[in-house]
């Protein structure tokens, strides 16, 4: 593992959709993480808090103009309409990524417990692109909530979804790392399976999530379920494929009904007319979904060109011999134990 010599600028960044109630609270604790960190020296002094406002409909925005003007290093960003969370995260880091070394995305409620940013900054230093922030329990979930995640994992797992367990869109990435991420042009964004996508070196820290500090969920229960059927969708073409499965399997069983009624006629135990009905329904039953299935893989492969997503992603190059521009690779020294 190659360490990291030089201090991070880190930026914070907060998505925030009508969060007027609690967004001063936030703040106030951030601004008490960061000026801490500051003084031990773990990151650099122009190290930045920026909140996207993803299209408030009550104060959000002007609160963040007040903090603003009273404290450095509160940056603002206006999203022109609601377009939702993951977007909202990818305008903060594009944005971010102009400025910052690492950056980390947490919700405005302070659900995600700000206590661990150091431990990640930490994990960044010692050269990982990538800090997966991964609850320890989920103590503080409904049962309803909590099962309900345990399921989507365990399908997503089954249909082939790379997905960090218990991770959801607290994490710390490099600038390297977003820059990467943003050359994944999809629209249907869905960052906690694109993210472990890249490929990058990555870590994980554990953590405590707390209740939402003031005012309400923004993600209701219909918003929850499009954006679990959204994000299996998007990273697998699997059900598509068990429906062609399924049309292959039902043709093999009409394959034996067919033999099971030849032999019923031939005894003579077939009343007249139910052998090839059967025959029939099951056969062409089969057909049609296999056909479906064939259409539907043809359909898949669009689907997966359509994204363009880049077709592979180089990590670092060594051995050249003259400086190109300054990239991120001039500030790694190589580890001694290596
Ligand atoms: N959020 C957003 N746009 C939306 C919905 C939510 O930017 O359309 C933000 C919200 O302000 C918060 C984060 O996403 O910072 C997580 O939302 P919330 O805490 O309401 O979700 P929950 O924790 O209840 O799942
Ligand atoms: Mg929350």
């Amino acid at each position: 593992m190659i360490v990291r010599q030089k201090v991070p600028r880190l930026g914070l960044i907060l998505p925030a959709y009508n969060e007027e109630e609690v967004l001063k609270t936030t703040l106030t604790k951030l601004k008490i993480i960061r000026s801490e960190m500051i003084k031990k020296g773990s990151i650099q002094p122009d190290s930045f808090i920026m909140i996207v406002d993803d299209g408030s409909k009550d104060r959000t925005w002007a609160l963040i103009n007040e903090y603003e003007s009273e404290a450095d290093q509160i940056i603002g960003v206006k999203l022109s309409r609601n377009f939702g969370h993951q977007p909202a995260l990818l305008a903060g880091m594009s944005e971010a990524s102009k400025m910052a070394d690492a950056m980390i995305t947490l919700d405005a409620d302070l659900q995600d417990n700000p206590e661990i940013i150091e431990q990640m900054v930490n994990k960044y230093n010692q050269g990982y692109e990538i800090v997966y922030a991964v609850r320890s329990s989920r103590k503080t979930d409904t049962w309803f909530k909590r099962n309900t995640a345990l399921a989507f994992y365990k399908i997503a797992g089954w249909l082939g979804v790379d997905l960090v367990p218990n991770h959801a869109d607290f994490r710390l990435m490099s600038r390297t790392s977003v820059k990467a991420l943003m050359k994944m042009p999809e629209r249907n964004v869905f960052l906690r399976a694109m993210v472990p996508l890249l490929g990058y070196p990555s870590a994980e820290v554990t953590y405590e999530r707390g209740t939402r500090q003031a005012g309400s969920t923004k993600y209701p229960l219909k918003k929850m379920l499009t954006f679990a059927v959204d994000g299996i969708t998007s990273f697998s073409v699997k059900p598509i494929r068990f429906l062609f499965d399924l049309g292959v399997l039902i043709v093999g069983i009409a394959g034996v009904e067919i033999i099971y009624t030849l032999i019923a006629k031939m005894l003579g135990h077939a009343q007249a007319g139910w052998s090839s009905l059967m025959v029939s329904i099951w056969l062409l039953g089969g057909i049609n979904l296999m056909a479906i299935g064939v259409v539907g893989i043809y359909i898949g492969k669009i689907f997966t060109e359509v994204k363009q997503r880049p077709r592979f992603q180089i990590e670092n190059v060594t051995g050249e011999k003259t400086p190109g521009p300054v990239s991120d690779v001039s500030t790694y020294k190589k580890a001694s134990s290596e």
